[in-house]
């Protein structure tokens, strides 16, 4: 799939076999989860744009390249949580936003109950952290409201993809690079991505 960077790195997928095992209970998940974030953000940030400086070392002067863009990392509560910490030990100059999304079970429509978002959006590269891709209601919600916040560059990453939530992102976003560590086969009747993890959220804080 177009600008779908799927991480085959035997790394993540020993993780993600990890995390997708029932038995695994949440202080492992949450040490799994971590290590993957920290492979997938490798991967995820691959492309940033930087620019060249100059830098004077003890011996001379020489140049060397910075980022181009101050890193905002927008994490959808709560399984984005889960991700956060070990990113930011790789970005620790990075600033974070958070956006709240729940489903309406009934309809299963993303509704905001949290929103809150660093400032100058537009000069930053937004990476917008949805573990579970589902049917990309909650991810398009997101996307939608960080382009309404001014944001211009912007790119998703999620643990697990079910094929109809990417293609629901990619009707609003088709350039929008995604990266995940699986596209599994479809979602259940209600909403739960298939074979999945079960809620990433639940199984991440134990509820
Ligand atoms: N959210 C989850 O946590 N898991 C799913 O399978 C779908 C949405």
């Amino acid at each position: 799939m177009k600008n779908v960077t799927v991480i085959a790195h035997p790394l993540v997928q020993h993780n993600l076999t990890r995390l997708r095992d029932r038995r695994t209970q949440p202080q492992e998940f949450r040490r799994q989860l971590g290590e993957i974030a920290s492979l997938m953000i490798y991967e995820a940030t691959r492309s940033l744009g930087v620019k060249k400086v100059s830098v004077r070392t003890p011996l001379e002067n020489t140049s060397g390249l910075q980022l181009e863009r101050e890193v905002v990392l927008v994490p959808v509560l709560r399984a984005g949580l889960g991700m956060l910490d070990p990113i930011l030990e790789l970005i620790p100059h990075a600033r974070v936003g958070f956006l709240g999304l729940k489903r309406e079970e009934s309809t299963l429509r993303a509704l905001f109950y949290h929103k809150s978002l660093p400032k100058k959006l537009g000069r930053c590269e937004v990476i917008l952290i949805d573990p579970m891709l589902a049917t990309g209601g909650s991810a398009v919600a997101a996307l939608d409201f960080l382009r309404k916040q001014g944001a211009k560059h912007i790119r998703l990453v999620s643990l697990v993809a079910a094929p109809e939530g990417i293609r629901r992102v990619r009707k609003s976003y088709p350039a929008l690079p995604i990266f995940t560590a699986a596209i599994d086969r479809q979602l259940n009747k209600v909403g739960y991505i298939l074979p999945g993890l079960g809620d990433a959220g639940d199984r991440l804080f134990g509820t």
